[in-house]
């Protein structure tokens, strides 16, 4: 039955994607910021919406769920333990396994902190690969700012994600990637597998296309907040005889202002 899912992003906001994943009848939508796009893609392609994962609190990922809820009363609603919701839904956090309907693997709940306290992933191993679905935790050659963690807990959050396996799809939340890509090339001008990146994502843009999903090995090849132990890297951050800690922390405040 998997080897029928399928997977679209639906534009919402300024760069905003939201993953619908589905079955052909039955849906699930992750981090529904806004209901109207949602609502109009499950009528047209004549899909039922089941479950709605969310990632963390901010708006921009949750701003749909009420009058989603309001329409379809039925849908289960996955979203972090530790933050709190005005909305019936289920608690989940490390180390959780939940299958949210009988037609996805279930998903391994990767705690995040960072980006927000309780921001957690939703990691499925599916038949031919897995889906990783973290919310603003990963970009394309970036990660997400940090309104509430500490530069240390995103720099472990990440490892985390470092850890899993190389040909995991990575469905990340905002179009950045070339806005990522330019500031890393600051970084890590040598990097040939950035140069090609570069060239693949603006070809993409050309044609209206995302640029993702990502992967985790492109990540880990062309993304700096995971190359903090790259020579190139630490000697343009000035943190060679610092831990990849400071190193990532550099990164973050050059970004920030980029
Ligand atoms: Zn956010």
């Amino acid at each position: 039955m998997q080897t029928q899912l399928q997977i679209i992003p639906i534009p919402a906001f300024q760069d905003n994607y939201l993953w619908l994943i589905h079955n052909g009848t039955q849906a699930v939508v992750v981090d529904p910021g806004d209901a109207v796009p949602v609502m109009d893609t499950l009528e047209k392609l004549g899909l039922k919406l089941e479950a709605i994962l969310v990632t963390h609190h901010h708006q921009d990922h949750i701003g749909g769920v009420k009058p989603l809820l309001a329409n379809m009363p039925d849908v289960r609603i996955f979203a972090p333990r530790l933050e709190s919701y005005d909305f019936p839904h289920v608690p989940l956090s490390e180390p959780d396994q939940v299958r949210c309907v009988d037609w996805l693997p279930v998903a391994q709940i990767i705690d995040l902190p960072g980006h927000t306290l309780g921001h957690i992933a939703y990691f499925m191993q599916l038949d031919h690969e897995p889906w990783l679905f973290c919310g603003d935790t990963l970009f394309g050659a970036g990660c997400g700012r940090l309104f509430e963690g500490t530069p240390a807990q995103m720099y472990q959050s990440l490892q985390k994600l470092k850890a899993l396996p190389a040909q995991t799809k990575v469905f990340c939340t905002h179009e950045y990637t070339l806005h990522n890509i330019h500031f890393a090339l600051t970084l890590e001008p040598g990097n040939t597998a950035l140069q090609q990146r570069r060239q693949d994502t603006r070809t993409l843009l050309d044609q209206h296309q995302p640029s993702l999903p990502s992967n985790l090995a492109l990540e880990l090849a062309t993304n700096p907040f995971l190359r903090c132990d790259s020579a190139e890297i630490r000697e343009a951050t000035h943190t060679q005889n610092e831990s990849e800690v400071v190193t990532f922390s550099k990164i973050r405040e050059l970004r920030n202002h980029y």
